[in-house]
């Protein structure tokens, strides 16, 4: 049977479980243990695909095609492995479960009731995971004191009764905050929140307690007097620059000793070093290079988080200090407004999307990057927005568009292909996971990849409309990458541009901090020699 840790939050969100969780999972992982994650998420949507990225940010897409939470991105970046479906279930998932079997008469008459079939059906939930693995990190959404996180504490109340506690630990991440006019941190947000916890029965093992400033042992033992838990268990999760050092700031304060001591497991070495290397790259940068990313979710950069996340693995290993202008497609639509905002970049990104706002000023936006030669990077409606653009300013077709933004457009160049058509349930219904992609020997793609089969990820409905290949191709787009069958179109090129690429898929999602995409260290590539030409 596999060892659990369960990690919940407390006192707010927003806190960083989700980092805290992968960084753990990563500390077990360089210790050479087989760690696998999961996140359980109180709310009652099926999955985070029907969610808008303003209110939730970005939504992660698995190999096995499934929506879920950003947060499985940060645990596949730290422990460097690909996670499936099984990894995020919500609560509207499992009340589904539930009530299908009870529409199928599973429950033989019994009052279907949250404690005992709702929480049976998370516990089945966690143990699932168990498999081949040494250890299964389960997150908890939420904040304990919500009334729908509820069952899942009561779950993971009961599971540690069946399990034992030598099988299981309760991490709990609070926070202690800074009063600025007392100068003080202050403990009774965590203690009152422990408390909280404790009322339902879970005694934490371990507190990480975040703040701004370091605390000393004052606070530290005032913590431990109050919450029950050993001093030397209540750990400073301080903040740090980057969340890519949280797992330093753990071995520090002793973590995977007392984890592996709780679970009376081996504490091998911890072999740190290419973890380190990249923490020093990012901290000891040669060159700077500036990368707009253009799209409507800007303001909540959550919504664009492996984009940001992968240009940062990327730049780390060119040794580059990144800068990320964030640039609004809404407002920023006139050539002039274009001109000003992009004049300093040096590479431009336009990420995925969706609905019609803010697509003139993104069409804008690649025509700028073509004309002037400035190095393109489109994904999944970046690329869409290329098609487009290139064929309404280079083929001269009349009113090009996506059917996405206008039903009835002249040429449609981006549509719905036939199964499409015929959706009525919006969740779970596009083109969802990795599906293969063969590349033109010879183009910039194959020399990016430097292979020419590859497989990616996708999470999009629209796609190239195969009827424009043609004269597309024949006015200078290279189509460079396509499923295997030749059907559907996944990656265009200029090869009269210095670095031109867009992709139907998101490369984002299998960047790692110690791997990062070819796409996006080629892209940086050309924005730094971009630099020279200017
Ligand atoms: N809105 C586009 C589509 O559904 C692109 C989606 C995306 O960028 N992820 O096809």
């Amino acid at each position: 049977m596999a060892k659990h840790i369960f990690v919940i939050g407390g006192v707010l969100s927003s806190l960083g479980k989700g980092i805290a969780s992968a960084s753990i999972g990563l500390l077990l992982k360089k210790m050479g243990y087989n760690v696998v994650m999961q996140k359980l998420d109180p709310y009652l949507n099926v999955d985070p695909g029907t969610m808008s990225p303003f209110q939730h940010g970005e939504v992660f897409v698995t190999d096995d095609g499934a929506e879920t939470d950003l947060d499985l991105g940060h645990y596949e970046r730290f422990i460097g492995k690909p996670l499936n479906k099984n990894s995020n279930a919500t609560s509207g998932q499992i009340y589904d479960t539930v009530l299908k079997k009870e529409r199928r008469g599973d429950y033989l008459g019994k009052t279907v009731q949250v404690i005992p079939h709702v929480t049976n059906e998370i516990k089945r939930l966690i143990r699932k995971m168990d498999d081949d693995n040494d250890f299964v990190i389960t997150e908890i959404g939420g904040t304990v004191g919500d009334i729908e996180s509820q069952p899942f504490l009561e779950a993971i109340r009961q599971f540690r009764m069946e399990n034992g506690r030598e099988n299981s630990m309760f991490i709990f991440l609070t926070y202690v905050p800074l009063i600025r006019s007392a100068g003080e941190l202050k403990t009774k947000p965590t203690q009152h929140a422990t408390y909280k916890l404790r009322e339902i029965g879970i005694q934490p093992d371990i507190l990480l307690c975040r703040s701004e400033e370091y605390f000393n042992d004052e606070i530290r033992n005032k913590i431990a007097l109050f919450t029950n838990v050993d001093k030397d268990h209540v750990i400073n999760a301080v903040d740090v620059p980057c969340i890519y050092e949280v797992p330093r700031v753990y071995i520090k304060a002793n973590l995977p000793a007392l984890i592996c001591k709780h679970f009376n497991v081996y504490r091998y070495e911890i072999d740190f070093r290419d973890w380190d290397t990249f923490l020093n790259n990012i901290k000891n940068p040669e060159k700077k290079v500036k990368i707009a990313v253009c799209g409507k979710y800007v303001k909540h950069q959550d919504a664009y988080k492996s984009v940001g996340e992968a240009l940062i693995h990327a730049a780390a290993h060119q040794k580059l200090d990144l800068t990320i202008n964030w640039v609004d497609s809404e407002k920023n639509h006139t050539e002039a407004m274009i001109k000003e905002q992009l004049q300093d970049a040096d590479g431009i990104l336009i990420p995925g999307g969706f609905g019609v706002r803010g697509i003139e000023g993104k069409i804008a936006i690649a025509k700028f990057a073509r004309e002037n030669k400035i190095p393109f990077f489109g994904i999944c409606l970046g690329m869409q927005i290329a098609v487009i653009e290139f064929a309404q300013n280079v083929c001269g077709l009349e009113n090009a568009y996506s059917t996405e933004f206008d039903e009835g457009c002249k040429n449609p160049v981006i549509d719905l292909m036939n199964d499409q058509h015929y959706i009525d349930m919006m969740g779970g219904s596009m083109r969802l996971g990795a599906f293969p992609c063969q590349l033109k020997p010879q183009s910039l793609a194959a020399k990016v990849y430097k292979k020419e089969n590859i497989s990616e990820r996708h999470r999009h409905r629209y796609e190239f409309n195969n009827q424009y290949r043609d004269i597309l191709e024949e006015n200078g787009m290279q189509i460079s990458g396509t499923s295997p069958d030749d059907l559907l179109v996944e990656i265009v090129e200029l090869p009269d541009h210095p670095f031109y690429l867009a992709v139907q898929f998101h490369p984002e999602f299998k960047s790692r901090p110690d791997l990062p995409h070819p796409i996006f260290s080629e892209f940086l590539r050309a924005s730094v020699e971009n630099q020279t030409k200017k």
